[in-house]
């Protein structure tokens, strides 16, 4: 609660909306989750990062959002660490979300107005409107009566996609929102994103589809503990660097010449057409 009785962190407009410098997450003092990371992200850039189970990709968003500090490094967000921030809107992984919380749809896009209200302030008329008007825009108007809980996945990350917005998010951490979506699904909400980019908002989206974090990010950060790679897809997704990130776990990947299949529990290791 401290948090909203601070004033929001101004920007340094010149600085980078995301930079991180040698970031070192330790869990329980032993288990490095994240290994001397560092990079920067520009404004209104679409990163996708990729990596296997536990490879740290939840740990990094959680970083950046603010909630977790990093054991040794830092984290800004345009020149200043993350938690006086209210431009940085986290849509955590679906199976950390207790959905059984009784809320409705519109209340929990108001909540994206926190940070905007003070803590002492309830909404006014113009915040409902940017409450409806955000429903609006991710197709959810309708349903804003409707408890959370009640909704399909897809749907649900639309609600959090309205969330941000209603809170004029400069960056929006998405974590897996793919994850148990189907295609349709999954394009309306590349639609919305690509709303987004008009609006110059920062999205970092972790995926487990190689294919679609090539075919529809600007950028990729491949993950794996440490930053083994990141760039567009080309320089990223390369054999080596797909080896290293996912050692024994099997990775697919289109490419021109077939699928790329990367497995080391595999005696070849090399373009299979499939
Ligand atoms: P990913 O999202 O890529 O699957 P995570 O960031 O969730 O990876 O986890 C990275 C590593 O840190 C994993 O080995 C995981 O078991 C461990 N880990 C994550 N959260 C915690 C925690 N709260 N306490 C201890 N270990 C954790
Ligand atoms: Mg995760």
């Amino acid at each position: 609660m401290t948090r909203l009785l601070q004033r929001p962190v101004q920007h340094e407009e010149a600085e980078p909306v995301i930079r991180l410098a040698h970031v070192t997450v330790r869990y329980n003092s032993e288990h490095v989750a994240l290994d001397d990371v560092s990079f920067t992200l520009q404004r209104g850039e679409r990163v996708a990062v990729v990596g296997p189970n536990g490879a740290g990709k939840s740990t990094l968003f959680k970083v950046i959002a603010g909630i977790l500090r990093p054991t040794s490094g830092s984290a800004d967000v345009y020149g200043h660490a993350p938690g006086g921030h209210i431009c940085i809107a986290y849509v955590p992984q679906r199976n950390l979300v207790d959905w059984s919380f009784p809320v409705t749809v519109a209340d929990v896009v108001m909540m994206g107005r926190v940070g905007k209200l003070g803590l002492l302030r309830w909404p006014r008329r113009r915040d409902w409107e940017i409450v409806h008007e955000s429903l609006r825009l991710v197709g959810m108007e309708d349903m804003a009566d409707r408890q959370i809980g009640e909704l399909s996945g897809g749907q649900q990350q639309r609600v959090f996609i309205a969330r941000a917005l209603a809170q004029e998010a400069e960056v929006l951490l998405m974590d897996e929102p793919f994850t148990g979506l189907d295609m349709p699904s999954q394009e309306v909400l590349f639609g919305i994103l690509d709303r987004l980019r008009d609006r110059e908002v920062t999205v970092m989206v972790s995926t487990h589809d190689l294919n679609q974090a090539a075919d529809r990010f600007d950028r990729i950060i491949l993950l794996n503990r440490r930053l083994i790679a990141m760039g567009r897809a080309e320089e990223v997704l390369t054999e080596a660097n797909l080896l290293a990130a996912y050692g024994g776990q099997m990775a697919m990947l289109d490419t021109e010449k077939g699928t790329l299949v990367v497995s080391d529990t595999c005696c070849s290791r090399g373009m299979d057409d499939v």
